[in-house]
């Protein structure tokens, strides 16, 4: 920049005046905020990998992004470069449960029923803090389990910059039908407070607008749950009430997504309109068919499937692959051959919170090709939860949410697990030396 003192003794006044103008102009808009220059060996912008890209970030945005020759270094800008490093942006979690934690370290039954919503909630604080460092920015957290609207509590205290955190969608108590969920098998004299909130018929009026009025983003719905004769997955909802629950939450602006396992499930909750399908385990080509007419995304949550396999003793790559695992692997291939959109989301929470990588290493193993593996958790996420305005792009105007890794996880998705970077609202929470 030229030295001003300079320029006035070479500047008529009619252009000092103007001078000093826009520098006033210019030093206001940015005094208050900071402004970053990125490079990086390789930038993916949600869609595409581009090589010899710059972005800069003046306050909380993304001002520009593009090759390294338009993108020029503004003045006075903060440098970020790693070696051998890929920007993307800020991931972003589709299915997450922030106030549980690993089954095989507390069983499900006891966070439920023994845990005081105080000690879930000082829980949840250090597992939003633990998924931002991992490079989630954004995550849906679709049910407390028995937690009430402690999640919309959390929600504030990230939005409000008290503690570190991803930005949340968050669903509250969600909602399943009287005698299908869990805690269950205890005495019956005793009352047992359940992991969600139970309704039916027209009740189911009144508690999607009771859980609105409490906070919630998004209404999660179970569409089936295991109460079969064998315990086997059932539809839990007639399709009309599933209906009732989408046509009350749509007219509040919010949409329903269902939890939904059996072919019939996933049948009813798309027909009811369902935004996305969570676990999805049965898809086969008539399903995916339907998926994809109704352009509902599939959150496939493989490693939750993995994971609590592996808590009740099977050896991974030492044992064989049990049905639950075959089934798994074949209802994503299915939805994969059928076209459906798939998006990210681990159920994670079953597993260690800031470990959310291990649902896109599990995509990328069973299928997909890596780099929609990374769309899934950017773009195709942002999309499918109509936040594409704002993140899941590196694209100017949008939020500065990125991430850095080292090496490319475009070729090996396990280079995610290398954060050096993270940003999130433009605030660097994460900078590796
Ligand atoms: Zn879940």
């Amino acid at each position: 920049m030229a030295n001003p003192v300079n320029l006035i003794l070479v500047l008529p006044m009619k252009h000092l005046v103007r001078y000093f103008l826009f520098h006033l102009l210019v030093s206001n808009a940015y005094s208050q905020q900071t402004t970053y220059y990125l490079t990086a060996d390789r930038v993916f912008d949600g869609e595409t990998l581009h090589e010899n890209w710059a972005v800069v970030v003046a306050g909380d945005k993304i001002t520009m992004a593009g090759p390294k020759h338009s993108v020029k270094e503004p003045a006075g800008a903060i440098k970020i470069n790693f070696s051998n490093s890929t920007l993307t942006p800020g991931l972003i979690e589709g299915h997450s449960h922030l106030f549980l934690y690993p089954y095989n370290i507390t069983d499900w039954d006891t966070q439920v029923l023994k845990e005081t919503d105080a000690y879930r909630t000082a829980r949840a604080t250090v597992h939003a803090k633990n998924t931002l460092m991992a490079g989630f920015t954004t995550a849906r957290d679709l049910g407390t389990e028995g937690a009430g609207y402690a999640d919309a509590g959390l929600k504030r205290a990230i939005n409000e910059g008290i503690i570190p955190g991803p930005r949340l969608l968050v669903a509250g108590r969600a909602i399943v039908s009287t005698g299908s969920y869990g805690p269950k098998n205890y005495d019956h004299d005793q009352q047992i407070m359940l992991g969600a909130e139970a309704a039916d018929g027209n009740d189911l009026i009144r508690v999607v607008r009771d859980q609105i009025g409490k906070g919630a983003d998004i209404i999660k719905v179970y569409a089936d749950y295991r109460w079969g004769l064998n315990g086997d997955d059932q539809p839990i909802f007639t399709l009309d009430e599933l209906k009732l629950i989408n046509e009350v939450t749509r007219s509040s602006g919010r949409v329903m997504v269902c939890h939904a396992k059996s072919k019939e499930a996933i049948r009813r909750a798309v027909l009811a309109g369902a935004e996305t399908i969570e676990h999805g385990d049965f898809i086969d080509a008539e399903i995916g068919k339907l998926m994809k007419e109704h352009n509902v995304t599939f959150i496939p949550t493989l490693a939750a499937v993995e994971m609590i396999t592996q808590y009740r003793g099977w050896k991974k790559g030492v044992a064989p692959e049990p049905a639950n695992i075959i089934n798994k692997k074949k209802s994503f291939k299915e939805a994969l051959a059928n076209g459906v959109t798939i998006g990210m989301g681990g159920d994670v929470g079953v597993f260690a919170h800031g470990e959310n990588v291990l649902e896109m290493e599990l995509m990328a193993e069973y299928g997909m090709p890596v780099l929609d593996v990374l769309k899934a958790a950017t773009s195709v996420n942002a999309r499918a939860f109509h936040l594409e305005h704002q993140i899941g792009f590196i694209k100017a105007g949008l939020k500065a949410d990125l991430l850095i890794v080292s090496g490319d996880p475009t070729k090996n998705i396990s280079d995610l697990r290398k954060v050096k970077f993270v940003m999130k609202d433009g605030v660097v929470y994460r900078n590796e030396k």
